[in-house]
Parts: structure tokens; sequence; C-alpha cells
């Protein structure tokens, strides 16, 4: 068959091809001009083949055909006209004359949608259906009979662009091209269009496309997608007009974490997340926008909103202008394979190494005196902008602890006032619990209320874990040089130093722990175990192996050490800081982020932590702690699957559970620190002296509430009454009481239910026959004292001398040497 094509773009381009190979003859190419000299895809490839180009700029005048270009369209003698994309109106002259008429290719299901952007109108209307039409050409009004029509599904996100690219071009050339075939063998239909359903919408232009907020989620959802990419559905926002793109709808109903946005005429403002902006209809439902235009054409992703230019960022005086200026030409200067360094340039995705860093450090200390730059600044602001709203923030004298919220629970005690946050702290912020949730923390020395705390939920912990796991694998915290990583360890230490005091004090109140304990192990051991880590940070290797050369030989084996991710840490009640050290500081040397949960009868050193954590400028969602019960928050934890690792501290029974929850969840790594039952054997030829000594301190240390304490004490019978004697005249001098009189010996028990459990410990010794030596009463006080207790004559079957009684309780049994070393 001989054929006309009308049209353009790469759609008539594919179809002109099809056709050609079909075995057609295009007898001419009918498309628009040349725009700014470059041709039409269809033009350029109908040239390339010698084929009759033409490119009326009209073909009409006034309503009539020009005489001229209707004989210039006679001269080529087709048989069919073929309009695949013609944006030009065609005079009838031309349509009726081919023998077999004029065909046209519609992008929807006809009569839905006749007249100008019909793919818009079609998400617009959120159809979900959609397809195109070939019909037979009529005066214009795509009213003409339908020759075949292909429908397929609209998926709920798709947008002009995907459902063009995935169905309406590709099904769409192959239609064209089965219609013409149809003609030729003369089976083509004409089917009437019906009246019902239809519709004539118009073209959609910029001007047109505002968005309307008081309309439900689903209506904005498809307006967007509906204008996505052209022309672009927008809003003035903060005095600017910005264009949405890539919307989808979101089916939950809760509120995500960010930063507020105001969108003038929503009846909610937006949150800029970081996967983008989430807005809402009028319905309350929620859809996201991934991606942000400004008038200037530059595209940003939508969760970067508050990063660029908007209010959020501190405008810039002259001299500051001139500062960033003279900063912009050092990055450029560092950064030489960088054309341009935009506001948008990334440090480290340009190629800058630690070198690099140190370099640009020093470079700006050249330039002012009035701040000293660390190196993590730089990792922690490594675009452009940023590094400049940071240095320009810093000029300014603004602290950047101002970011932090803390709403301090304040006390006038111990010569000091001290403030304690009560909140969840999850990336970097004091939240409340879910349900704004508490529970009441207690004064163990009078049984008073100390503060209500967050009770972190089953979310709470999804929320921390996510954080955690953002820090880790987008945040600063693992694109930081070792070292560095070190500094702001080293400064968490001397943070902790220099509150040391303030945190003392609050285990004391909080654990029942004497003051002066509190303040050289309690908080001193943890300052040093942070410091202590703070220097491994850059000291982390592996090594090469040495194997055996089996065949394929030159095999080289080596570890390498990296972090593992997202670390749980689970800990008990009795050193509540240093528990939190020990593991917190080895796992953020190694390069982890931490999510821990302290004891719920314990949790305000933690929470203080955190506070002093923020300060050191760690950055956020590397650490996170949520008090909460074991049940809930522990057990969510040990069964998360985005926990690489779990690190426990506690009791034999639940480090048992643990692991199981571990290795059934995801096979997480979990290393247990559990309870003991350790003995400390005296033999007759010792200094009894130092016996004495050694066997109070390991059984009454801390209030006897120690991990490592002697469980059992087994006295050489010779020397056993002795040892006793002098054991109760050491206990009797003892002094019980307020653990923040400097002079106290020995404090309350940490929490009420364990005075219970020692009460009952007690009761069953007596029960079993054990001797009762001294103490095992409640000591007659307000708070939850218990007496210093030793028991003689106990026997192996005994519950004390198999249990634990984490409590300042003395285990002695009496043995006879029965043979003799030689
Ligand atoms: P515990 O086992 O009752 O509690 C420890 C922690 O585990 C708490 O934070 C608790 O809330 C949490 N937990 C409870 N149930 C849980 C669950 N199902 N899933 C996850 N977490 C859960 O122990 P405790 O009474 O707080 O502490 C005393 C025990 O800790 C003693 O046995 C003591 O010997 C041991 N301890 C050991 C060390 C050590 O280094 N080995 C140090 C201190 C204490």
């Amino acid at each position: 068959m001989k054929i006309a094509v009308i049209g353009q773009s790469l759609f008539g381009q594919e179809v002109y091809k099809e056709l050609r190979m079909d075995g057609h003859i295009i007898v001419g190419v009918f498309t628009i001009p040349d725009k700014e000299g470059k041709a039409d895809p269809l033009a350029k490839e109908a040239e390339k083949n010698g084929v009759p180009v033409f490119k009326f700029p009209r073909w009409r005048v006034k309503g009539q055909a020009i005489p001229e270009v209707v004989d210039l369209y006679k001269s080529i003698g087709a048989e069919l006209n073929v309009l695949p994309y013609c944006s030009q109106f065609i005079p009838m002259e031309v349509i009726d004359n081919p023998k077999y008429g004029s065909i046209i290719y519609h992008p929807s299901l006809l009569p839905r949608h006749r007249g100008a952007s019909a793919i818009n109108w079609t998400l617009i209307n959120g159809d979900k259906k959609g397809g195109f039409t070939v019909f037979w050409a009529d005066d214009g009004l795509d009213t003409g009979p339908i020759l075949l029509q292909k429908e397929c599904v609209i998926q709920p996100n798709d947008t002009v662009n995907t459902l063009y690219n995935r169905f309406l071009f590709p099904m769409g050339v192959k239609g064209m091209v089965e219609a013409v075939r149809l003609i030729a063998k003369g089976e083509a239909l004409r089917i009437q269009q019906p009246q019902e359903g239809a519709t004539y919408e118009g073209i959609q232009k910029k001007d047109n496309a505002k968005i309307n907020w008081n309309q439900s989620a689903e209506t904005l959802h498809n307006w967007i997608r509906g204008h996505d990419k052209v022309p672009g559905a927008w809003a003035d926002i903060n005095g600017q007009k910005i264009t949405f793109y890539a919307s989808t709808l979101l089916d939950n109903g809760s509120s995500p974490r960010g930063q507020l946005l105001e969108i003038p005429g929503s009846c909610r403002p937006g949150i800029v997340t970081k996967e983008g902006l989430v807005l809402f209809g009028n319905d309350g439902k929620a859809l996201l926008v991934r991606s942000l235009q400004f008038e200037d054409g530059k595209m940003i992703p939508a969760g970067q909103y508050f990063c660029l230019g908007s209010n959020a960022a501190v405008e810039l005086t002259e001299d500051e202008k001139k500062f960033a200026e003279e900063i912009r030409a050092v990055w450029k200067s560092i950064l030489t394979n960088v054309s341009q360094i935009e506001d948008l340039t990334d440090f480290f995705k340009s190629g800058a190494a630690s070198m690099d860093v140190v370099r640009l450090v020093e470079e700006v200390k050249l330039r002012t005196s009035s701040f000293q730059l660390q190196n993590e600044d730089i990792y922690m602001n490594t675009t452009f902008q940023n590094f400049i709203q940071m240095c320009v923030r810093k000029l300014r004298g603004e602290n950047d602890d101002q970011d932090l919220i803390v709403d301090y629970v304040e006390k006038d005690i111990n010569n000091m006032i001290v403030k304690i946050p009560h909140q969840l702290f999850i990336n970097g912020e004091f939240i409340d619990a879910e349900g704004g949730k508490t529970y009441t923390s207690m004064n163990p020395t009078d049984g008073t209320a100390l503060c209500d705390v967050s009770l972190a939920q089953k979310s709470d912990v999804d929320k921390a874990v996510a954080a955690a796991k953002e820090a880790f694998e987008d945040g600063e915290w693992g694109k930081m040089n070792p070292r560095d990583r070190g500094r702001l360890i080293y400064k968490l230490a001397d943070l902790m130093e220099e509150h040391q005091e303030e945190l003392a004090t609050i285990e004391t109140i909080d654990s029942g722990a004497v003051y002066t304990l509190a303040l050289k192990t309690h908080v001193g051991m943890s300052i040093q175990t942070f410091r202590y880590f703070a220097g491994w940070c850059d000291k982390i290797q592996g090594s090469t192996i040495p194997i055996n050369q089996a065949r394929p030989n030159r095999n080289l084996t080596f570890t390498k050490k990296e972090p593992i991710g997202v670390c749980a840490i689970i800990i008990p009640w009795n050193y509540p800081l240093m528990m939190l050290a020990w593991k917190t500081a080895a796992c953020l040397a190694a390069g982890n982020t931490v999510v821990l949960k302290p004891a719920q009868v314990t949790p305000l050193t933690a929470l203080k932590f955190a506070e002093l954590s923020a300060r050191a400028g760690i950055p956020k969602g590397v650490v996170n702690i949520l008090p909460g019960s074991g049940a809930v928050v522990g057990q969510h934890l040990s069964d998360h699957p985005d926990v690489r690792k779990l690190g426990f501290t506690g009791s034999t029974e639940i480090g048992k559970h643990i692991m199981k929850s571990c290795a059934v969840s995801n096979v997480k790594k979990v290393s247990l620190e559990l309870g003991g039952k350790s003995p400390l054997i005296i033999f007759s030829d010792c200094d009894i002296d130092k016996a004495v000594r050694m066997g109070i301190s390991s059984v009454f240390f801390n209030k006897g509430e120690n991990c490592i304490a002697a469980g059992r004490i087994f006295v050489e019978d010779s020397i056993h009454d002795q040892f006793v004697k002098r054991v109760v005249e050491e206990v009797e001098k003892m002094k019980i009481g307020d653990p923040l009189d400097r002079s106290t010996d020995h404090g309350p028990q940490n929490h009420k239910t364990h005075l219970e459990k020692l009460l009952e410990y007690c009761q069953i010794a007596n029960m079993e026959g054990a001797t009762l030596v001294y103490g095992g009463k409640q000591v007659q006080r307000p708070g939850f004292f218990f007496e210093p207790t030793v028991f003689t004559d106990v026997q192996d079957h005994m519950y004390i001398a198999k249990e634990e009684s984490f409590g300042p309780i003395m285990i002695i049994s009496k043995f006879r040497r029965m043979w003799m070393m030689s």
C-alpha cells in the first residue's frame, strides 16, 4: 500500500519504520518544521531513506486549506494516510483524499478523553483502565469510527511517563501497523463511537496544573501523577513555585517523622522525611512525593528540601556571602577534577580523601580565627551548602547544642542541681513513647517516686532500629575516618568526666549505689572504658592467615574487620552506666550503631549519657536509648530482623531465652554475660586479715549486687569459727544508710522486688537448715535496705549453695582438707 505518514516524534518514526518493514511504500512524510535547526525524528529517518519529507508549518489559514499545500500532498498519490501523533490540524480535503481514507492514533479508550492531553486526563480521573484507539479520522474532534482498541490496567502509581513507555508507545506502534494490515486485507472495522461515556477535555498546561489542596489524598495523587512529567503539577511554597513529581499513595495512617513544611491551602502541613515529602488530603490520608523541582529547573529529592535554601537554612549576610565564595574557591582548589563547585557538590563523592579533610580544616583556619573546625565537622556536612551553613553558624557563635531539646527533670540534691532527661532517645532526639506511655522510676533510698520515664513500645523499637540502620548505612558514622570517630568518643568521655558528679548522683538516686563508689566505679570506670575504646578506633585490623598450599595454590586467606551494623544492647540494673559503657564503647569504636535498653528500674544514667553523646557530636541515630520492659522492648530487639548483633548482660535464665530468640529470628550474633556463683576458698594457712577483708569485699561490694561476687565461701574447718567471728565483727561496723552520705558503706538494694527476693532467699536458707549468723532482715527505715547477712553450715544440696543471691549474703561452707600435696 502507498502510505503518507503525517505525524512526528519517536512514535511517528517507529510507526514509519514498522510500516516499511511490513512491505508498504511510504510515498511521503508530513511533519513539523525543524526546531533550532534540528529535524524531528520522523523527518530524520525519512530523509535518511530518501523518502519525500514535507515540513509545513500549517495546512490551513483561517479555517481554509492552503491550496498549494493540498496540491503538494495530492502529488504523492497516497492510498492511505497514517497519522501517528499528529499535532497539526489536517484539512478534510487531505483526510478524505486517499482511497482508504485516514487513520489516527489516539492514546485513550475513545470515546473517553477525546481531545488533547488524553493520557494526563486518564490518570487525573483515576481511571482504572487505559489504552489507545486507532480510529478513522474525522474533522478533528476524535469522534470518527473505531478501527481497533487495546486496553491495559493502570497501576496505582503510574505516571504519564510510565504509562506511555510501558504500554501506549510500544503497543501503540504495533496497533498502528496492525490497523494498516487489516485495511490492506480488507478486514478493517468501522465501529461508530458510542455517545455514552464520552468526555472531551482540553490541553493541560503548566498554568492550569496548580494543585488544589482541599481534596482527598487520592485525588491529589492522581493530579500529581497525571501531570508527571509534563506539564508538572505545582504549588506555591515558601514563596517559591515548586513542581511535584513521583507521587505514591501511602496506605498507613501513621504520621512519619520529619520536619514540618507549611503547605498553603492544605489542612495539614507536609512532612519532609528521608523518603520524600509526605502530603495530606482533606480526608486525612497521605501521599508521598519523591522529587521536587524549583522554578530555575533544579530538581531535588524531596527529602532534601530543608537542606536546600529553604527557610530552615540561615540567610547569609553580604560578608558571609563573601566568606562562602572564598571557601568555594578553596573547595575548587582541593577538588581539582570538579569543574564547578555547586551547592550540592559533595566533598567525598567528588573524590576527597582524609588528607583533603585536614587541608580543608587548615584552609578555613587561615581564613578565620573566630571558630575552630574539627575533621568531623566535614564528615557531617559533606555538601558545599551544608558545609557553608555549618561554618556560618559557627561564625555567628551559634551552639550546636541548641538543636537538642531536652525536657529535664531537675533535682536539687547532693549540693548540685541534676538535670535528668526522662524521654526515649531516638535518632538524636528526646521523644515520648508511643501513646505517651510512661512509668515511675523510684529512689530506693526512701522509696519515693523520682520521675516519670517514657516507656518504650514495640513501635518505638522499630523507630530506633530504623534510625540506627539509617545512621549505619547512609550516615556520616560509617564514612568517618576511624581516627575522627575516636576523637568523638574521646570527646564523649571528656564530657562524661565534666559531668561525673552529676552522673554519679543520678546513679545513686536511681540505683542506690553509694555515691563515692558510683563516682569511682560506676562512672569513673565508664569514662575510662570510653577513653580506652576511643583509642582502638584506628587500630582495628585484620590479618593474613597462613594456609596450606593445596591446589589451586597461591591462595590468600585474610580477615578484614568491619562493623556489623545495628547492635542491640540489653543490660541489667546493678551497674547501669558501667554495663552500658562496657558494651557501647566497643560497639561504637568499631563503627556500629546502637539501640540500648537499660534495665527498666535504672534508666536514668543511660538517658543522661544519651544527652552527652549528642553534645559530643555523635551523629544522630548512632546511639538510641529505650527505657522499657524486657518482655516488650528486650524481646522485640532480640526478634528484630534489622538487628545484626545483640549483646546481653543479665540473668542466665533470660540469657538462654534471648539466645533462642536471636537464633530463631535471623540468626543474629549474640554475646551473653550471665549470672555466676563463683567460689572463694580459704585455707587454714592464709593471712587471716587479708582473707576476711577479701571475703567481705567480694560479697558485700556494691551491696552484693555484683555478678562477680563470691557466691560461696569455703573455709577450712580449723579456721572456720575464727573467720566467721571476724567477718561478723567487720559487718557489724558497716554503716548502713543514705548512699549520698560519704561515710556510708552499705546503701539500699536496687529496687523493691529485689529486696523481696532476698528476704525469700533467706527464708529458704533457714528452712533448709543453714545457720544464720548475722542479718537476714530488712532494715527498719524507709527505702529498700537489707542487712548484710552471713549464713554458715551451708551444704552443697541447698538452694542457696546453688542459686545466685545477687545481694549482700555471705554463704559459708566448712571443708576439711582430705589430702596433702606431696
Ligand atoms: P535480667 O536477666 O532479669 O534482666 C537483664 C535485662 O534483660 C533487663 O534489661 C531486662 O529488662 C531484660 N529482659 C528481661 N526479659 C527479657 C526478654 N524476654 N527479652 C529480652 N530482654 C529481657 O537480669 P537482672 O535481674 O537485671 O540482672 C541480674 C543478673 O545479671 C544476675 O544474674 C547477674 O549475675 C547478671 N549480671 C551479669 C554480669 C556479667 O557481666 N556477666 C554483669 C551484671 C549482672
